[in-house]
C-alpha cells in the first residue's frame, strides 16, 4: 500500500550519488526496446531479494524475501554484482569466481580440452563471471607435439588466446572481463611467465590478466638459502593405468584410481602437496630429482634470481603476484577433493577446477552504533547472509554442466567485508596500529564463528553439501595463528588497548569446540562459508570504503567504466568540521594531493586517523590481510598499496613476509607503475 511505497523512497535516500551513477549506469534493468529504466535500486533489491527466497519452501519464502530485502536495503549486506545483475532476469549466472582447468590437449572426451575451457570462458564473461587458470600442465614453449611433429608455442601464447578473447566479449558492454593466470614454478617457461606483464610488455600484453606465480614451501626456502631448483618440462611419461602422462603430476589426476586413494589421502593429510612416481608417492623435491634423472629437467636456476624476477615485475608494473600453492592446500577444509592449483582473478577463491563461487559483503561501517560494535546486528545479519548465499548456488543457472556438478559438490559461498577503514575511523582506531590489526582478527574471528555455525543449522534444515566427509573435511580455526606470532613475524611490536580488548570482548565467549561438536552431529550446508573480496563496485553501491583497505585518498577522481567521479570523504568532512576546517580553501588544497598526512596545519588526530593506502606502512597492510586470513577458509584480497619511491626491497620484504605470516596469495601495486590506473589522487580539472 501507500506505507510501502513511502519507505521504498526513504531507502532509496540512503543511495549515495555515486551510488545512484553506477546503479543506472548497470544494474538497474531496462525496458529493451524504449532503454526506459524500469526500477528503482529498491526495487532492484526486491527483485533480488524475491528471486533468492524463491529456492525456499512456499510458506517461508514470504518471511525470507523480507529478511533479504532488509539487509540489502539497509546496505548491511551486499551480494556479488553477478547476483545484483542477473537474478530474476534472461542471464541466470549469480556467482562471481570461477576456476577452469587447462589440459595439455586441444579437446578431450570430458570436454576439458584447451578450447573447450576457452568457450567456458566466454560464458562465464559473457554473464559477469570472473576466470582462473592455472597454465602450468601445457607443454613448455619448443616442445614436440607428437600428432603434428611439430612444436609447441606454449602457455603464454595461450594465454594470449584467452585474453584476446576475453576483450572480444565485453559482457554485453558492461564491463570488462577478469582474468586470473597461475604457473607454477617448477615449469620450464616460468620466467618468460614471469615476464609477461613487464618492462615492454606491460599495458600491452595480457591486459585483460592478473597473473601469479604458484610458490611453494621448497621454492621459498630455496630463496632464503639460495639454493638451486629445476625447472621441468610437465609431460614426461605415461601414468600406468591413466591417461595422464604429465611427470609432475597432480593428486587430482589419481582421484579416480582406487589404488592410490587410499594412500593419497593419508599423504595430503600430512603435507599440502604430493606427487606421484608411478605408484609411489612422493614429495615435490623428490619429483624435481626424479625429474632430472628422466631428463625433464630442462635446466637449473637459482630460486633467489628467480625470486628477484618476479620481485623486478612486481615492482615494475605490479605483476606477477604469488600463490603460495601449500598454505592453500593445507588450509583447504574439503582438501580430500584434489589438490587446488589456482584462484579466480583477485585471489579471494582458491577452487578446484569447474568449481564457481558466489560471494556477498557486509558493511561493517553500519555495524558501529554509539561508538560500540554492534555484535548482535551483526551476528544476525550473517545468519540471512549465509543463507542467502546458500541459496544461490541453488538459485544460479550454470552456463555448463561440469561447473554446475563442481560447484553443487561442495556449494562454496563466500560472506566477505566492506566498510574496515571507516569502522576503524569511526571507532577512532588508525588502520596502521596493532588495535587496528587486533580489531581485524577478532571481527574476522566473530564473522567466521557465525557464518559456520549457519551453515551447519542450514545443513540440519537442509542437508549437507554432498561432499561432505565429517572426518577428513579440516576444521581450519584449529591452525588459525594467534595475534602475537603474526605481529612478531612481521616485526611489529606492541599489545592491543585496553579500549579495542573491551571493544571486541564479545568475541572471546566464541566456543569453537561446541561447534565442531554440532558439525559433527548435523553437517555441513557449505565447504567454505567466508572470503574476502575487493568489492571493487558493491562497496561504492554501498557508499563505503572497500573491503579491508584502507581509504583511498580523502579526496580523488574514480575512473570507471562508465565515466569519472569525483569523491571527498565524507567522514573526512565531518570531522574537519568539528575543527572549523571546513573551509573551501583548505579542502582544495587536501584535495590536490588526496592526503594530509605531513600537513602542518590539520590536527594530529586527524592526521593519524586518515592515514590513506600510501601512508600506511606496506608491513600494515600485510598484517591486515594475515589477519583476515586466518580466520578464512578460502583467501583474502588485498592490493599492498606502495608509494611509487619505494624499492624492490620493500617488494621483497612484503612477499616473504606474506609468505611467513601463512597468507595464501600476495599482490602488490606501486603508485603510478602503470599508464591507466582505476583511480587517481587528487581533484585533476
Ligand atoms: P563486485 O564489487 O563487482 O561484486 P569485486 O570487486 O568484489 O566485485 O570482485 C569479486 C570478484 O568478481 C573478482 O575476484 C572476480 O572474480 C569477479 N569480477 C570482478 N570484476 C570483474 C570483471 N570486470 N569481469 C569479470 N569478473 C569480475
Amino acid at each position: 500500500g501507500k506505507g510501502g511505497w513511502k519507505s521504498f523512497d526513504e531507502r532509496d535516500l540512503l543511495i549515495s550519488y555515486n551510488a545512484l551513477k553506477v546503479l543506472e549506469a548497470r544494474y538497474l534493468l531496462k525496458d529493451p526496446n524504449t532503454l526506459r529504466y524500469i526500477e528503482t535500486p529498491q526495487m532492484m533489491f526486491r527483485r533480488v531479494a524475491r528471486h533468492l527466497a524463491s529456492v525456499e519452501p512456499q510458506e517461508r519464502r514470504r518471511e525470507y524475501e523480507e529478511k533479504f530485502y532488509e539487509i540489502m536495503s539497509s546496505l548491511k549486506f551486499v551480494p556479488n554484482t553477478p547476483a545484483l545483475m542477473n537474478s530474476g532476469t534472461r542471464l541466470g549466472i549469480l556467482s562471481a569466481c570461477f576456476v577452469l582447468p587447462v589440459r595439455d590437449s586441444m579437446t578431450t572426451k570430458n570436454g576439458d580440452g584447451i578450447y573447450d575451457t576457452l568457450r567456458a570462458m566466454a560464458l562465464v564473461h559473457q554473464q559477469g563471471g570472473g576466470t582462473g587458470f592455472d597454465f602450468s600442465e601445457l607443454r613448455p614453449k619448443g616442445d614436440v607435439v607428437a600428432s603434428t611433429a611439430g612444436v609447441a608455442s606454449g602457455p603464454v601464447s595461450f594465454m594470449k588466446i584467452f585474453d584476446v578473447s576475453t576483450d572480444v566479449v565485453k559482457q554485453g558492454g558492461k564491463r570488462r572481463g577478469a582474468n586470473m593466470g597461475v604457473m607454477h614454478v617448477w615449469h620450464a617457461d616460468v620466467e618468460d611467465f614471469i615476464k609477461a606483464k613487464t618492462g615492454e610488455l606491460k599495458d600491452v600484453q595480457l591486459q585483460n590478466f592478473n597473473i601469479s606465480v604458484g610458490v611453494y614451501d621448497y621454492f621459498m626456502n630455496a630463496v632464503e638459502r639460495g639454493a638451486e631448483v629445476p625447472v621441468i618440462t610437465p609431460r614426461k611419461t605415461k601414468i600406468p593405468g591413466t591417461d595422464y602422462d604429465y611427470y609432475i603430476v597432480r593428486a587430482r589426476n589419481y582421484m579416480d584410481e582406487e589404488w592410490v586413494q587410499e594412500e593419497i589421502l593419508r599423504e595430503l593429510e600430512e603435507r599440502g602437496s604430493i606427487y606421484l612416481d608411478e605408484s609411489r608417492i612422493i614429495t615435490v623435491d623428490e619429483a624435481l630429482v626424479i625429474a632430472e634423472r628422466e631428463g625433464a629437467v630442462v635446466k637449473w636456476v637459482n630460486a633467489r634470481t628467480l625470486f628477484n624476477e618476479v620481485v623486478k615485475g612486481a615492482w615494475d608494473s605490479g605483476d606477477p603476484g604469488l600463490l603460495f600453492i601449500d598454505e592453500i592446500n593445507r588450509r583447504h577444509p574439503a582438501w580430500y577433493l584434489g589438490k587446488i592449483q589456482a584462484t579466480n582473478p583477485c585471489g579471494e577463491e582458491p577452487l578446484l577446477p569447474w568449481e564457481s563461487c558466489n560471494l556477498g559483503s557486509l558493511n561493517l561501517e553500519k555495524f558501529v552504533v554509539d561508538g560500540r560494535i554492534d555484535w548482535n546486528g551483526l551476528a544476525e545479519t550473517i545468519r540471512y547472509a549465509v543463507r542467502f548465499l546458500d541459496n544461490v548456488v541453488d538459485a544460479n543457472r550454470y552456463p555448463l554442466r561440469q561447473i554446475e556438478e563442481a560447484t553443487k559438490r561442495t556449494r562454496k559461498v563466500g560472506l566477505g567485508v566492506m566498510g574496515l577503514a571507516r569502522m576503524l575511523i569511526k571507532l577512532g582506531i588508525p588502520y596502521d596500529s596493532v588495535d587496528a590489526v587486533f580489531l581485524s582478527y577478532q571481527l574476522a574471528k566473530f564473522i567466521y564463528y557465525h557464518a559456520l555455525h549457519t551453515s551447519v543449522e542450514l545443513a540440519k534444515e537442509k542437508g549437507s553439501f554432498p561432499a561432505y566427509d565429517p572426518v577428513r573435511y579440516r576444521d581450519i580455526w584449529e591452525t588459525a595463528r594467534d595475534l602475537q606470532e603474526l605481529l612478531s613475524t612481521a616485526g611489529v611490536h606492541g599489545e592491543p588497548s585496553e579500549y579495542v580488548r573491551k571493544l571486541t570482548a564479545e568475541v572471546n565467549k566464541l566456543d569453537f569446540s561446541t561447534l565442531k561438536d554440532m558439525r559433527l552431529r548435523y553437517g555441513l550446508r557449505n565447504a567454505t562459508v567466508v572470503s574476502v573480496a575487493p568489492t571493487g563496485t558493491i562497496s561504492i553501491i554501498a557508499g563505503t570504503s572497500s573491503s579491508i583497505e584502507p581509504l583511498f585518498a580523502l579526496a580523488f577522481i574514480r575512473n570507471v567504466a562508465v565515466g569519472r567521479f569525483m569523491e571527498i570523504d565524507p567522514l573526512f568532512l565531518d570531522y574537519l568540521r568539528r575543527y572549523e576546517l571546513d573551509t573551501p580553501e583548505v579542502v582544495k588544497k587536501i584535495a590536490e594531493s588526496g592526503e594530509v598526512g605531513d600537513n602542518p596545519f590539520i590536527p594530529k588526530t586527524i592526521r593519524k586517523l586518515f592515514r590513506t593506502a600510501h601512508e600506511v606502512p606496506p608491513m600494515f597492510h600485510v598484517l591486515h590481510q594475515a589477519a583476515w586470513q586466518q580466520w578464512n577458509d578460502s583467501g583474502t584480497s588485498k592490493t599492498i598499496n606502495l608509494r611509487s619511491e619505494e624499492t624492490t626491497e620493500t617488494v621483497e620484504r612484503v612477499y616473504m613476509t606474506a609468505w611467513k605470516l601463512g597468507i595464501k596469495g600476495i599482490t602488490v601495486y606501486r603508485d603510478k607503475s602503470k599508464s591507466q590506473q582505476v583511480i587517481y589522487f587528487g581533484i585533476k580539472k
